[in-house]
């Protein structure tokens, strides 16, 4: 993606003096005040249960590492690749897929409630602190990459940003290519956060053959390996199998086809940026493990439960009486959205955790979802 291609923005502007428009957007990104907040929002763990574990925040700091290597082996456009990466979990809720899962629920009647859908939504309207318009004035092909998923209602609403999923056509290289990063990300970084915090284990590990081949090429050339250094090893060679069928793959696909307009990758119906088969099924492999050793972990579920019914609380609360939200805190909110459950949605989706659990705690007088949820 160059310049020369780009579709634009809403709202024109003068170009940048010393970065390009691509630059802008990214720096647009994490000047928000959404992306601030992601400091203390739940990845898996919720925020006070450890310090040392993952929060939204560094997930996407290891997201935009990981997309922006590739991009530059890739020769693709490697601001707008960290400029969507940076962005793409802006729109969680606190704790989660468990306060999306609450909100979504909350939100049944008024259209749903989907955390890529309030990423684009922040960057669009919600994010205010420009005089000549609301949101940020991203680039299309920002805004493009942001989205990855869309219902066919949604997506007419959306215009030419919809019109892929009615068509079932591709986004940019860039926008593939920081989804899949997204994926490489969490998969590994939750198997560290997962052993310490000992809900996976290293016996448990050893079923995944994958992880069970690099295992034990590790321990073959390091036999004495404390622990904790040979679990990152095993971790990082992992994560570079991955990432190198990831650029050979995509450069063989590449190959074939040499486009010369990013429209033509959009016309596409399979995405380019994609692992070969093979490695395609070990990533779902790892994914399925993840998935019932860890996120469906009791200790895990248990939390994402006590967290929904924090978040539907507090939806169910300011929806009957918005008076409850703080004047000052109003501020991001869309006054135009002229729906209240939109507003109450877009002000408890834009709370962290603590917040989340201090207003809980404010309103209910009581703490009981303080030290678990
Ligand atoms: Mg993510």
């Amino acid at each position: 993606m160059s310049e020369e291609t780009c579709r634009g923005r809403e709202h024109v502007e003068a170009a940048p003096t010393f970065r390009s428009p691509f630059q802008r957007d990214r720096d647009r990104i994490v000047h928000s005040s959404a992306f601030r907040r992601l400091e203390y929002k739940t990845q898996v763990f919720v925020n006070h249960e450890g310090d040392m574990f993952r929060t939204r925040l560094t997930h996407t700091l290891e997201v935009a590492q990981i997309a922006r290597t590739v991009a530059r082996a890739l020769n693709l456009n490697e601001d707008l690749t960290e400029t969507i990466a940076l962005a793409h979990d802006l729109g969680h809720a606190p704790f989660g897929h468990a306060g999306q899962t609450a909100l979504n629920k909350c939100m049944q009647k008024f259209g749903g409630f989907e955390h890529n859908r309030q990423s684009l939504r922040i960057v669009q309207y919600l994010e205010d602190r420009y005089l000549a318009f609301r949101g940020l004035n991203l680039l299309f092909e920002s805004r493009e990459g942001i989205l990855k998923h869309c219902n066919a209602d949604q997506a007419r609403s959306l215009g030419a940003l919809g019109h892929r999923f009615i068509a079932r056509h591709q986004p940019s290289l860039e926008a593939q290519l920081a989804n899949i990063a997204d994926e490489i990300a969490y998969n590994h970084h939750d198997i560290d956060d997962g052993m310490r915090a000992n809900l996976l284990h290293i016996r448990l590990m050893l079923d995944s053959p994958l992880f069970a081949r690099f295992h034990k090429s590790t321990v073959q050339k390091w036999p004495q390996a404390p622990s904790k250094q040979l679990l990152h090893s095993v971790i990082r060679a992992m994560m570079n199998y991955f990432i190198t069928d990831l650029i050979q793959s995509t450069q063989a696909r590449l190959a074939q086809i040499v486009p010369r307009h990013p429209d033509e990758i959009r016309s596409l119906e399979e995405p380019l940026v994609d692992f070969s088969p093979q490695v395609r099924a070990e990533h779902l492999q790892l994914k399925r493990i993840l998935r019932t050793q860890l996120y469906h972990h009791d200790r895990v579920l248990e939390n994402a439960d006590r967290a929904q019914i924090v978040v539907e609380e507090l939806f169910n609360n300011f929806f009957f009486d918005p008076n409850f939200i703080e004047p000052a805190d109003t501020s991001d909110l869309d006054p135009s959205s002229g729906c209240r459950a939109q507003l109450v949605a877009d002000y408890v989706a834009g709370m962290t955790d603590r917040f989340a659990l201090s207003e809980h705690k404010r309103i209910f007088r009581t703490d009981k979802h303080a030290n678990s949820a």
